[in-house]
């Protein structure tokens, strides 16, 4: 019985969620697609089944998984409570390889974690052959599976290999599980790893726990400092950046501060790598300031925040990086401030990358989904569930929940600004940047407005009723709208397709008032 395996084994009471559903299908030998959030228990959805069914005699159940860290500590805690467990991979020496080769062959081990790079070797697939002969393959579980879909963040070329997992033995069952993956995505692990006959078992995506905030870029640094003074002091956390130097920097500063803080990126030894890896799981409070280099298989469950100082590259790489606070079910946050400069590199590098147009439309798209996250003005969770299909109500625990952002009609100012490039153009064919379109618009004589002639358009001075800070903010997010293009090395402005509607006045534009200002609650802190 599985639920006798479940307390046994593992001394748990009860199945979690959907995790008897899957473990019964999965058991009698039927494919799965399992998505459940970070924590959820993914884990148990293939080692109970693997029990099973080696206690029925079907011998060794493969466990494909990209993290060798992950599979060291899975196959440990598995030995600890009795279950013959091994990976195979190149840390080992030959004679421990050997070693496990043979409990595989004889049919002894229960489970056998491998790297997806693996599974097409020869030699592995030649004894993958021979236990499938004497029956002795009992299940595949492919792990971290959105590594299969190039419309992931993830993507591994070896993981397109693994559909000969089916091909060759279609009567052993699969089980296939992530923790993150939109419509796409799910469309593309279907597909590549032959999935279409499984059944799809989702999760609530909700981690209830997690407070989530996501501020406009104002001396971001500051923002940073506060944020973790105010609510976080003494609290393990990570704060991802995109760059290395960044990420040196960034950690190199807030220790300075008094918040002891640790860098990891791959550009590091890997010496070093470990030891601040170690030190985070291991001490309290220490904060990791990393790239996303960072994370993946990483256990940690009292992370109480994760900030983001760089925009991430879509929402499923928000909720993943973000989803690695609060494990432990405790109140956590995920706090990101964002500005245009964000907006901006994140497009120049879907635009420059080498990739096909049909990729890099998917991409731009994604991305316009997560600015619309970052400019919404209702319950952040709303929208994040909305984006993995998942109908939900205002959750009274988001930013925007707590204080509700002031909105004012920016029809208008969206106006004097569009037509403020547009003139540019007429006047010169040439296009400028926000600092000399925001100059223009408040009507303000500088060396490059008479240089160009500037004062003589119509758009000049227009504008003089907003402050820099305002012009910036209606920039921003006429930009995150998809209204406003900043192109080139020096991020200069032209009009899209679609800011012709508001240009004539068909379309209204809600502007946020800048929130950064407003008092915030305290967040309820576990005892
Ligand atoms: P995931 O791989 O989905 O991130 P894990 O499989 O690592 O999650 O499980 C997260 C934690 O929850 C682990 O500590 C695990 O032991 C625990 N867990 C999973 N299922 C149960 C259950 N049914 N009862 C109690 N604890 C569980
Ligand atoms: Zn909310």
């Amino acid at each position: 019985m599985l639920a006798d395996i479940l307390h046994e084994v593992f001394g748990y009471s009860a199945f979690r969620g959907q995790q008897a559903d899957i473990v019964a299908h999965v058991a009698s030998g039927h494919d799965a697609l399992v998505l459940m959030p970070t924590g959820g228990g993914k884990s148990l959805c293939y080692q109970v089944p693997a029990i099973a069914r080696h206690r029925e005699g079907k011998g060794v159940a493969i466990v494909v998984s990209p993290l060798i860290a992950l599979m060291h500590d899975q196959v440990g805690a598995l030995e600890e409570v009795g279950v013959h467990a091994a990976f195979l991979n190149s840390t080992l020496s030959s004679e421990d390889a050997q070693r496990i080769e043979r409990e595989m062959m004889a049919g002894r081990l229960v489970m056998l974690y491998v790297a997806p790079e693996r599974v097409t070797h020869p030699r592995f697939q030649a004894q993958l052959a021979s236990l499938h002969e004497r029956g002795l393959l009992s299940l595949f579980a492919i792990d971290e599976a959105h590594c299969v879909s190039q419309w992931g963040h993830d993507f591994r070329e070896d993981y397109l290999q693994l559909s000969m997992l089916h091909e060759r033995y279609p009567d052993v069952p699969r089980v296939a599980l992530t923790a993150t993956a939109d419509d796409q995505t799910r469309a593309d692990m279907i597909e590549r790893l032959q999935l279409q006959d499984a059944r799809v078992f989702i999760s609530s995506f909700d981690r209830p726990n997690i407070r989530y905030t996501l501020v406009e870029k104002d001396n971001p640094r500051q923002q940073l400092l506060r944020f973790i003074r105010r609510e976080h002091e003494g609290d393990a956390g990570i704060v991802y950046c995109q760059s290395r130097k960044k990420v040196e920097d960034t950690a190199e500063w807030l220790s300075e501060q008094g918040i002891p803080a640790l860098p990891y990126h791959a550009g590091l030894d890997a010496g070093v790598r470990q030891r601040h890896q170690d030190r985070f799981l291991r001490e309290d409070g220490l904060v990791m300031v990393a790239t996303v280099a960072f994370g993946m298989g990483i256990d940690k469950p009292d992370v109480r925040f994760v900030a983001h100082l760089d925009l991430p590259k879509n929402i499923e790489a928000y909720y993943q990086e973000t989803g690695r606070a609060g494990r432990d079910g405790a109140d956590a946050e995920a706090w990101l401030a964002y500005g245009l400069a964000d907006v901006v590199n994140q497009r120049r590098m879907i635009d420059e990358s080498p990739a096909h147009d049909d990729f890099k439309r998917v991409q731009r798209g994604k991305l316009d989904a997560l600015l619309a996250l970052a400019e919404a003005h209702d319950c952040r969770r709303v929208r994040l569930l909305a984006y993995f299909g998942e109908d939900s109500t205002p959750c009274g625990n988001c930013d925007n929940c707590l204080n509700p952002p002031q909105t004012w009609d920016g029809t208008e100012a969206a106006r004097k600004l569009l037509s403020g490039i547009y003139r540019f153009w007429q006047h010169g064919q040439q296009r400028f940047g926000a600092g000399h379109l925001i100059d223009v618009l408040r009507g303000r004589l500088t060396d490059k407005v008479t240089q160009y002639g500037h004062q003589s358009l119509s758009t000049f001075g227009i504008g003089a009723d907003l402050s820099e800070h305002q012009w910036r903010a209606v920039l921003r997010q006429l930009v995150a709208l998809g209204h406003v293009v900043a192109e080139g090395e020096f991020n200069t402005l032209g009009l899209s397709p679609s800011a012709r509607a508001v240009l004539k006045g068909e379309q209204a534009i809600v502007l946020k008032v800048a929130a950064e200002a407003m008092p915030r609650t305290k967040l309820a802190r576990p005892k």
